[in-house]
């Protein structure tokens, strides 16, 4: 910003909670606004500016001049109103309560006011009719407002009085419903011996322990704060060797994505982004998710907050929601909100890596993240790079795809754990060339791309197996050559191989027609059909279909897979294409995905087995009929059970 200012001091301006005098604006622009007078100011420094003592963020320092984005509305702020230093930068508050948690940006919880049909925040919780108080007491968002105050958890102690203990050590644990909490010594404490411990019904303020150090005494209590923007210490990064298992045919089959990996997920509108981060937020095998709505619509985020409550956990058969912490933007928060609350998101997801637990982070959707960066650049008036976003977009992203990992944590116990993130990108117009997906493509080992006409054609999940990739797949290799089957890496291959020749053939089909093709061709293209009908397409809404386990995805691409067989086989001992087609074998395997029971996989197996010697059928079906219709009269019944 340029243009005169002025920095003469108004009258007012009171001591902050920092101690230090406060400032005064001297310029106001929407979101963005100058102030002068705040002496010691740091970057990223809380402040809270004018009267409603609204939350905001250092982001430059020339000089005299402090620029600094406001997280909350900014409407009549004015010149010469208080700027307060806090002397803290934005933190979360980590500790029990946190799951089941629904924020804003600024880890306030977020409450559905039933008669507006709205969510908003939690009375009290906002800048409006906060009591000054706790206004004193917590300068940037606190604990008493993130994680309720007045639950009481049970804390058992595991170290005691006399125990020597350091930065990441667990000193007690508490139950928080399927998970259980690891109070540990927070990782930037000096070492020092415990001087007073006890055990009980504690809330997240009171004194649990005290920790004699060379600094002094240190306190222990349930929640202890982190910067959002500082990546938490591991003692070591691991490197991956298993995957995120998401229940997803195409994902864990043929583009997997690494547990502590990234994965990117590109889509224009409408091609099934926000249902496959959901279905993932509901399937994946992580212990926690968190999931942050970031920018989107406000609907669809209402949408969300009101069903993920609904939803089970389908191992634990408990609420989805007690592993789950939800962060939204809510479409009335403004856009420099929308930044803080991925890196809100993040830094809990590390909280509960260094608990030991495989943590996964979805993120809906970092094209409005990256809007909100640009916007703010504009109004610092920075040099804009492609397409108006400032040139630090990469390493932004860069920032956080980084805080992607698996880690052992500081301290003991030994804990490993593990935070992977996945990201929705919205290019507009769904075109991949434009920086936000390029940018992101560079940084995550996994890449499904959302391709339109396979969602205009209900090709669900839409994922395109022409331009998805995952850069992973050597390294999580031996884990499934153990885990699901040793040509789990051929087989792989066979699919995608199959795919990219029905490309080929089905443009030289446009040309001169399906009949001028060899058998061995329309065998080709039929196989490939089955694996896109059959094996890749996955309803998400079915709940028999929406997640399969890994055994099980394997089993069906394997009978698609011997109908090559079959249908080869079949020719060469006389049968013409569409008899061989209309086996009552493969009618069946049309209708494997929907079988259920735990024996699912055996019996797919078996069919593989009878599809490789395919009984084509004498005549086809019906004239003209489909092989798929062939149930009603009794030939192609289930498997027996
Ligand atoms: P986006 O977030 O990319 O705009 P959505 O995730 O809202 O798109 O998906 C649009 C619609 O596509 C959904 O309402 C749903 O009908 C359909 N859809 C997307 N993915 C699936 C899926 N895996 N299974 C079934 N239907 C899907």
């Amino acid at each position: 910003m340029t243009g005169p200012r002025n920095l003469a001091a108004p009258k007012a301006g009171g001591a902050g909670p920092s101690g230090r005098s406060a400032g005064w604006i001297v310029r106001a622009s929407g979101p963005v606004v100058q102030a002068a007078g705040l002496h010691g100011a740091a970057i990223g420094e809380v402040v809270r500016v004018g009267r409603r003592r609204l939350i905001a963020e250092v982001i430059r320092l020339d000089g005299e001049v402090a620029t600094i984005q406001v997280y909350e509305e900014t409407a009549g702020l004015a010149v010469g109103d208080p700027v307060e230093p806090s002397g803290a930068p934005l933190r979360a508050w980590l500790g029990p309560g946190l799951l089941g948690s629904t924020y804003d940006g600024l880890q306030r919880p977020l409450e559905r006011l039933a008669s507006a049909g709205t969510w908003l925040l939690l009375p009290g919780a906002g800048s409006d009719g906060e009591s000054p108080d706790r206004a004193v007491r917590d300068e940037a968002g606190g604990v008493a407002e993130a994680l309720d105050a007045n639950r009481r958890w049970a804390f058992e102690p595991i170290v005691a009085v006399g125990d020597q203990v350091g930065p990441g050590d667990v000193v007690g644990e508490v139950d928080d419903g399927p998970i259980r909490h690891r109070i540990v010594v927070p990782p930037d404490v000096e070492a020092g011996r415990i001087v007073e411990i006890e055990g009980g019904a504690a809330t997240v303020e009171d004194p649990l322990a005290t920790i004699g150090t060379a600094d002094g005494a240190v306190t222990i209590r349930l929640a202890a704060p982190w910067p959002v923007r500082v990546a938490r210490p591991v003692a070591r990064r691991l490197p991956v060797e298993r995957p995120l298992i998401t229940g997803q045919r195409a994902i864990d089959m043929l583009f997997p994505l690494a547990e502590g990996g990234a994965a990117v997920i590109p889509g224009g509108f409408g091609t099934g982004k926000t249902v496959v981060e959901q279905t993932l937020a509901r399937w994946s095998d992580a212990d926690v998710v968190v999931y942050v709505g970031c920018g989107e619509r406000g609907n669809e985020m209402a949408e969300l907050l009101d069903t993920f409550p609904t939803l089970t956990d389908p191992r634990s058969g408990r609420p989805l929601l007690e592993r789950t912490v939800l962060i939204a933007n809510t479409s009335n928060m403004p856009v420099a909100a929308r930044e803080a609350s991925i890196e809100l998101g993040v830094t809990i997801a590390e909280y509960f890596r260094d608990q030991g637990l495989r943590v996964a982070l979805l993120a809906d959707s970092t094209s409005r993240w990256a809007e909100a960066l640009r916007e703010i650049s504009g109004r610092l008036e920075e040099l804009p790079g492609e397409e108006g976003f400032p040139a630090y977009l990469g390493s932004r992203l860069a920032d956080f795809y980084e805080r992607a990992g698996r880690a052992i944590a500081i301290g003991a116990p030994e804990r490993v754990g593990s935070v992977t993130l996945i990201g929705a990108v919205s290019p507009p117009g769904g075109d991949f060339s434009e920086p936000v997906t390029q940018a992101s493509l560079r940084l995550a080992g996994s890449f499904w791309a959302l391709d339109a006409e396979l969602a205009h054609a209900r090709h669900f999940p839409a994922i395109s197996w022409t331009q998805s990739y995952s850069l992973t797949v050597d390294a999580l290799e031996p884990w499934y050559a153990r885990t699901v089957a040793p040509s789990w890496a051929e087989r792989r291959g066979d699919a995608l191989a199959l795919l990219a020749r029905e490309r080929q053939l089905l443009d030289i089909v446009q040309l001169v027609g399906a009949e001028a093709l060899p058998d061995a061709d329309r065998v080709v293209l039929e196989v490939a059909r089955l694996l896109r009908e059959v094996f890749l397409q996955q309803n998400a809404l079915d709940p028999g279909d929406a997640s399969r386990p890994p055994e099980v995805q394997f089993a069906l691409l394997r009978a698609v897979l011997a109908a090559r067989e079959g249908l080869l086989a079949a020719l060469a001992s006389g049968a013409t294409l569409d008899e061989a087609l209309a086996s009552p074998e493969l009618a069946e395997l049309r209708r494997a995905k929907a079988w259920a029971g735990d024996d699912v996989g055996t019996r797919i197996d078996a069919l593989a087995v009878r599809i490789r010697g395919l009984t084509p059928a004498v005549r086809p079906a019906v004239e003209g009929g489909r092989d798929d219709e062939r149930g009603d009269d009794g030939e192609a019944e289930e498997a027996p059970r």
